[in-house]
């Protein structure tokens, strides 16, 4: 397998969506082995574990081929040089999207020779982000366009159970 072939995914999947979800099919036709990995941030409140985000997206992705789900916490140059993977894959919604990850893309090729892959958003999907979704249900609104249907109830249950243990 050519050292090209291996792309890891990063992000924080707090929770997964449908644009994430939409990267990572396509990744998958693209690569032969795709590490989506969700990068632990002690000083970043999550909504979910990391654990319970593995395992949430593994749920969706199960099937897809290539597509290995990981947790790390470190640099994601450093995950990629430990896994062999060349390609960092990152999601463009927007042009706000490409004024953060530019200055982080070269920063990883100059000190990594990581090269970082944009790929554009589906159209439908540019509106979606963890952050809205996270919003959208604390206040009980409707978030089943923006979620694989198989995560809606655990977004649900989380915040109910969330709220009752404030
Ligand atoms: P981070 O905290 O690293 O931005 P996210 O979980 O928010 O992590 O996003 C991980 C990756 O997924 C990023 O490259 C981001 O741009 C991309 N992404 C997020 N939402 C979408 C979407 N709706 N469509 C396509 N890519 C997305």
């Amino acid at each position: 397998m050519s050292k090209k072939s291996i792309a890891v995914f990063p992000g924080s999947f707090d929770p997964i969506t449908k644009g994430h979800l939409d990267i990572i099919e396509r990744a998958s036709r693209l690569f032969d082995k795709t590490y989506v990995v969700i990068l632990v941030n002690s000083e970043k409140k999550s909504l979910f574990s990391t654990q319970e985000r593995v395992t949430m997206i593994q749920s969706v992705t199960e099937g897809l081929p290539g597509v290995e789900i990981c947790s790390y916490s470190g640099l994601t140059i450093d995950f990629c040089r430990e896994h062999g993977a060349g390609i960092l894959l990152r999601g463009l919604r927007n042009e706000g999207d490409y004024a953060y990850e530019y200055p982080i893309a070269c920063a990883n090729r100059a000190a990594g020779g990581i090269e970082t892959l944009f790929l554009p958003c589906d159209q439908g999907l540019s509106a979606i982000s963890s952050t809205i979704v996270r919003e959208f249900a604390s206040y009980g609104g409707d978030i089943t366009s923006f979620l694989p249907p198989a995560i809606v109830p655990l977004v649900e249950e989380k915040i109910k159970t969330t709220r009752a243990n404030r």
